[in-house]
């Protein structure tokens, strides 16, 4: 029998963090339910016991246990991700992060903050609001910073400010021994070795936990917003890719089709013509963006697009993206009883149009209504199905032709919400066999006993595959 199947041992590692952790270490039926699932499709599974750290030597405590008694742990953030990456598949536990909520320090001169790995991330842009500057990358949620290191999450903004790759300068995590490692510095740059923090960002909690993170700051800018329909969803594309390459500056820019923008004029306040439509931010100084408006409106108009709209007041702003944010949840209210299934590819955006276009065309028989939105911006969108139990396989075969469309035409199953249980499936065929062996070497080098995780990113191997789980 595989050595760590001998090793392992339920009721002994659960016991051992009860002692250690009191009321921290909870085994109780609601505790476990609440950590038993995201914000995903995903069939949800109990823990065995959720634990509370309170400081990264706490979380170095647990990952000691669990590797003493080769038993899971799957780290909880806020618990919004979309592809069931909390999900504690073979049992063990989950580790909340919830405790390490603590801002260490703002460095406003330097613009750059050090967050525990449970802080969300609107309280940190609170935190922030005297100082001028803000965290931008968005996902919607209001995810945890740890969350969103280890999702590789984006979001809105990502098209101005990058996604979360780019706005981390360092971490703390702790690793399957036990020993916590920094990595990264204060520094802007760095040439200095392996970079070890961008190893980690994205990893989904597979290869080590991350309890703190240095997060690159920017400076609140000025913004204008508005909005456009067009007579196509080419010509909304087209528009985005002419504004970018006019070396206009877009903070935000959203793709609505049509079907969720029909959802709106229904549900919502804002009136929009019934055609697909974009939602824009613009940033830089208010005189800058009316100088360039001009040169905006004739792009918008050479692809088709109605006069673009701008919010004229504060309170428009937050309607429309506001909308922005809810439209979704219409869209499911109007199917009583459903749940919501999103694609999340990201392709070319010379390929984006093409790509939109032939997704619509094949969701167009689903049984379930489909609706498309995309930060266009950076060639990343969600086909959202409104589905019902009785419909998953017919979806599941919708979102997998997207996914391999999308990889046809050179991009990625995952733009931005992650691998975790939904799209294991893809990996090879976007990385090749030689990058999924080389992915499980460090698996392997960094987690030997396959604690982290297990059941996540990396096709099944390893002492939790499938077929050696022996957990009841
Ligand atoms: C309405 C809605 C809209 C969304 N829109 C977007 C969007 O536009 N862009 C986007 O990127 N995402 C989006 N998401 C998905 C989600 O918000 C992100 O994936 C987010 O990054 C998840 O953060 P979380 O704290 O909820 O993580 P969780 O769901 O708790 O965890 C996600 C993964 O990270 C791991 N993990 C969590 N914390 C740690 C840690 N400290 N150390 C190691 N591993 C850890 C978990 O084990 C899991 O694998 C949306 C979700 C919702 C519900």
């Amino acid at each position: 029998m595989n050595l760590h199947l001998t090793h392992r041992n339920y009721d002994a590692a659960i016991a051992e963090l009860q002692n250690r952790f009191g009321a921290a270490a909870s085994t109780g039926a609601s505790v476990l339910d609440l950590h038993a699932g995201d914000e995903s499709h995903h069939a949800r599974q109990r823990p065995d016991i959720v634990v509370r750290p309170q400081s990264t030597q706490d979380v170095a405590e647990i990952v000691k246990i669990a590797g003493r008694h080769c038993i899971p742990i799957t780290a909880f953030g806020a618990g919004s991700g979309l592809e069931g990456g909390v999900i504690p598949v073979h049992g063990g536990i989950s580790l909340d992060t919830s405790e390490l909520n603590q801002i260490v320090e703002i460095r406003a001169d330097d613009m750059i903050a050090r967050v525990g790995a449970g802080v969300r991330r609107l309280d940190l842009n609170h935190a922030l609001r005297d100082t001028g500057l803000f965290f931008p990358v968005d996902p919607g949620a209001n995810a945890s910073i740890g969350g969103m290191v280890s999702t590789g999450a984006s979001g809105t903004n990502a098209v101005r400010y990058g996604v979360m790759r780019e706005n981390v300068l360092g971490l703390t995590v702790v690793t399957a021994n036990g020993d916590i490692v920094k990595t990264g510095s204060l520094a802007r740059k760095s040439s200095s070795g392996y970079d070890l923090t961008r190893l980690f960002v994205g990893s989904e909690g597979t290869l080590g936990i991350v309890t703190e993170v240095l997060l690159r700051l920017h400076p609140i800018p000025e913004a204008k917003s508005a909005h456009a329909g067009f007579a196509t969803l080419a010509g909304a594309v087209d528009a985005v890719t002419d504004i970018k390459r006019a070396g206009l500056s877009i903070g935000r820019v959203e793709l609505v089709d049509q079907p969720l923008v029909d959802v709106i004029n229904r549900r919502g306040q804002l009136r929009l013509a019934p055609l697909p439509a974009l939602f824009f931010e613009f940033h830089g100084s208010v005189t800058e963006i009316d100088t360039l408006s001009e040169t905006i409106e004739q792009i918008i108009s050479d692809n088709g697009g109605t006069p673009l709209r701008w919010t004229d007041t504060a309170q428009d702003t937050k309607l429309l993206w506001e909308t922005r944010r809810d439209c979704l949840a219409w869209a499911k209210a109007e199917r009583p009883g459903s749940h919501s299934w999103p694609s999340d590819v990201c392709v070319p955006i010379s390929r984006l149009a093409e790509v939109i276009l032939e997704t619509r065309q094949d969701v167009a028989s689903s049984t379930a209504p489909a609706f498309i939105v995309g930060h266009v911006g950076d060639g990343n969108f969600h086909c959202v199905f409104m589905l019902h139990e009785h419909e998953e396989t017919e979806v599941a075969d919708y979102a997998s032709r997207i996914v391999q469309r999308a990889i046809a035409a050179g991009g990625t199953a995952s733009g931005e919400h992650g691998i975790g249980l939904g799209k294991r499936q893809y990996l090879q065929s976007e990385h090749g066999a030689e990058a999924i062996a080389l992915m499980q070497t460090l698996k392997t080098a960094l987690d030997p006993l396959g604690i982290f995780n297990p059941g996540k990113v990396l096709p099944d191997a390893g002492p939790f595959s499938s077929t050696s789980s022996e957990h009841p």
